[in-house]
C-alpha cells in the first residue's frame, strides 16, 4: 500500500494542484489529509472540494474547526484570525458540514493521524521538538504517527530504549522496533525557509517514508490573497517559506 499523506493546505489551490499532480505520477493507493484544509489563502471552497473527493480520511486542524466555530478564535494571532473570519463568509452549508464532520484523530493497522499532538488533540498543541514529541510517543499504539500543524517537515524517531531523535532529512527506511512521528510539512504555507510545497509518501511494502518538495506558483496564490482583502503578510510569507 502506498499512502499519499499531506497537511496544511490552507486554501492554497495553486500549491494543492501541483502536489496532487505530482502524486498522480507516484502510484498512490490511498490519500490521507492531516488537517487545515482552509485558513490563510483565498481558495477555501476549491480546496475543500478537492480534498473531500480525494482523501479517504481527513482529520481536523485548528483552522478547519475555527471556521465552523468548534475552536475559539482567541488562540489565533490577528492575521490568522482575520483569515478565519474571511473563510467563514465563503463557506456554504455543505462545506461547513464537511469541516464539522472532521475528527481529531484516526488510526488503522498501518498508522495514526493527528494534526497537533495525541495528548489533548483538541488543544492543537505544537509538536516542535523532542520534549513535546514524548507524550505523543507514549500514547501512540501504532508504530507510525503522521502530524502537521508546525508547517516544518521532519521525523522524530523513538528507539527501543525510548530515546527520541530528530531526523530532518527527507527519506527514511523504517526499522521494526522503532516508533516514528512524521511531520509531513505544509502544502500551502511552508515555514522551514523553503517555499516549495511539502507532501509525503508512505510505502508499507518497502517500509519507507519520503517527504517531497515541489515548486508551485506562489505569486498567483499571493495575488489572490491580496485581491481577497486578506493581510498582505499572508502573501509575502509564501515567497520565503516562513
Ligand atoms: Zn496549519
Amino acid at each position: 500500500m502506498r499512502y499519499g499523506i499531506f497537511s496544511d493546505i490552507h486554501s492554497n489551490l495553486e500549491a494543492l494542484e501541483v502536489v496532487l499532480h505530482a502524486y498522480e505520477q507516484a502510484s498512490i493507493d490511498k490519500y490521507l489529509c492531516v488537517g487545515d484544509v482552509v485558513g490563510y489563502a483565498a481558495n477555501p471552497k476549491e480546496c475543500i472540494e478537492k480534498v473531500k473527493v480525494l482523501a479517504a480520511v481527513t482529520v481536523a486542524g485548528n483552522h478547519d474547526w475555527a471556521s465552523v466555530d468548534l475552536f475559539p478564535l482567541d488562540y489565533f494571532n490577528p492575521r490568522a484570525a482575520k483569515a478565519v473570519i474571511w473563510t467563514k463568509t465563503r463557506l456554504d452549508a455543505q462545506e461547513r458540514c464537511f469541516l464539522e464532520s472532521l475528527k481529531l484523530t484516526f488510526t488503522n493497522n498501518d498508522l495514526t493521524l493527528v494534526h497537533g499532538t495525541l495528548d489533548d488533540p483538541a488543544l492543537f498543541n505544537y509538536l516542535t521538538g523532542i520534549h513535546s514529541a514524548s507524550p505523543t510517543f507514549e500514547l501512540l499504539n501504532s508504530s507510525l504517527c503522521f502530524v502537521g500543524h508546525t508547517h516544518v517537515p521532519g521525523i522524530f524517531i523513538q528507539g527501543k530504549a525510548k530515546r527520541i531523535l530528530y531526523f530532518s532529512g527527507s527519506a527514511l527506511e523504517l526499522k521494526k522496533n522503532n516508533k516514528y512521528i512524521v511531520n509531513v510539512g505544509s502544502v500551502g504555507q511552508p515555514r522551514d525557509g523553503n517555499p516549495a510545497a511539502s507532501y509525503c509518501i508512505y510505502d508499507t511494502d518497502k517500509k519507507t517514508v519520503c517527504i517531497k518538495r515541489i515548486d508551485y506558483d506562489f505569486k498567483s496564490a499571493g495575488k489572490k490573497i491580496i485581491a481577497a482583502g486578506l493581510p498582505g503578510f499572508l502573501a509575502e510569507r509564501l515567497a520565503v517559506g516562513r
